[in-house]
């Protein structure tokens, strides 16, 4: 029987504050999941903290709301482990590019088959503003009282420079976009990042009138395999993109774990190998 988006809702009402983008994102990925009719019980959902963290809570699949930043090492452990569900990891821009912005390289070198959701409001919200990797320069927050004096990362351009095999960018005010984007990046082979512009209603660093002209389609003749164009097309902020900027098709954690082991059962004498015959192979 197909799958019906009440089947992705848990039973755990939103505590988002009214109006947050985050509902955005919620929608579209409960459609997305529903467009492909991935049962819940076949889904694991891993957040890390903040509000955007809290999206595990609210889908109807196995879930983990892991600590500040861990997000994507604990997606990486849960799809080494069950290759044969979908593993979704969901964080903010504190978590994931501050925090745990360390493990994204790592599990981009090894390709593992995760969509990881990382959705950006450019500041802290849960923890009541404080100033995140992506706020912009000069702007005063609680920990920037005299403005922002550093940088302002550009995430999707270090995604691409990581050779994240899937990158998207997609924004909470374009849901009906955003679920293509999601579709796709679960369908894909490999680690996919979906970032997600998502305003914060409370601390609005990212305005959200504003979000709603601010992103344009990616060119519809974009060659996502052109890595040196999608790089160029991310730096490009007004209008800002949205869209799969870059996509490559390479093995899997889990085929090269799987081709180890299969050559470890060749040298056996094809016999399925136990735990201890395998490590006492590589020992
Ligand atoms: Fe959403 Fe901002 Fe409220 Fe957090 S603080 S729930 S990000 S509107």
């Amino acid at each position: 029987m197909k799958t019906t988006l009440r089947d992705y809702r848990s039973i755990i009402e939103p505590v988002w504050c009214p109006g947050c983008g985050d509902f955005g994102v919620l929608s579209a990925l409960e459609k997305a999941l529903g467009e492909l009719d991935i049962l819940p019980e076949n889904i694991i959902a891993v957040s890390g903290i903040g509000c955007s963290g809290r999206l595990s809570h609210y889908l109807n699949t196995y879930s983990l709301h892991g600590t500040h930043g861990r997000a994507v090492p604990l997606a990486l452990g849960a799809k080494a482990a069950r290759p044969d569900l979908t593993v979704l990891a969901m964080g903010g821009d504190g978590d994931g590019l501050g925090i745990g912005g360390g493990h994204i390289v790592h599990a981009a070198r090894k390709n593992v088959d995760i969509t990881y959701l990382l959705l950006d409001n450019r500041i802290y919200g849960l923890t009541k503003g404080q100033s995140s990797p992506t706020t912009p320069i000069g702007r005063k927050t609680k920990t920037s009282p005299w403005g922002v004096y550093e940088d302002t990362l550009a995430a999707i351009p270090i995604f691409l420079a990581y050779d994240v095999s899937f990158v998207a960018r997609g924004a909470s005010v374009n849901v009906k976009e955003l679920t293509g984007i999601i579709r796709e990046a679960i369908t894909h082979r490999g680690m996919s990042i979906v970032y997600v512009l998502s305003p914060c209603r409370t601390f609005p660093v990212l305005d959200f009138k504003a979000a709603k002209s601010m992103f344009t389609p990616l060119p519809p003749d974009h060659d996502r395999t052109d890595k040196m164009k999608a790089m160029a097309l991310a730096y490009a902020n007004d209008p800002m993109y949205t869209g799969v900027f870059y996509e490559v098709d390479k093995p899997t954690l889990n085929d090269r774990l799987d081709s180890e082991v299969r050559k470890a059962e060749a040298e056996l004498g094809g016999r399925q190998a136990t735990i201890e015959q395998l490590i006492n192979h590589f020992i």
